[in-house]
């Protein structure tokens, strides 16, 4: 079974609201940004995987975060390619890609090339995009 689970639900704009917090729901709904060094999981270093806070599908793993210094969950790769969708994004006068769950179509931040991985990348992505679940439970 694939670790993604496909729901294809559509959730009404209420129902995000009651299932988020505000910051939450300005992230994931809203393609906001959270504040640098604030969020749950950019200093963490456990083991484990990283869920969408919207839907719960598997998105990052622990083997694949660094320190990036830019005090955002930071990863070279997504736990699986299919997990996500890159989206250009022109705003904010920037030329960026941003990286949205494929499964509920949340924002989740943007991925760069100046990566320290074999392939380049940095997935920099908001904590409160994310819920992190522990190896050993
Ligand atoms: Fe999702």
């Amino acid at each position: 079974m694939s670790e993604i689970e496909i729901r294809n639900f559509t959730k009404t704009e209420d129902e995000w609201r009651q299932q988020l917090s505000p910051e939450q729901y300005d992230v994931l709904r809203k393609a906001g940004t959270e504040a640098p060094f604030t969020g749950e999981y950019w200093d963490m270093k456990s083991n484990g995987d990283y869920r969408c806070r919207g839907c719960g599908a598997v998105l990052f793993k622990s083997g694949t975060k660094f320190d990036s210094g830019t005090g955002w969950p930071s990863f070279t790769e997504p736990a699986v390619a299919e997990a996500i969708e890159l989206r250009p994004d022109n705003s904010l006068f920037m030329r960026r890609t941003e990286v949205v769950c494929r499964n509920c179509g949340g924002h989740l931040g943007h991925v760069f090339d100046d990566g320290p991985g074999p392939t380049g990348q940095r997935y920099c992505i908001n904590s409160c995009s994310l819920e992190f679940e522990p190896e050993d439970g």
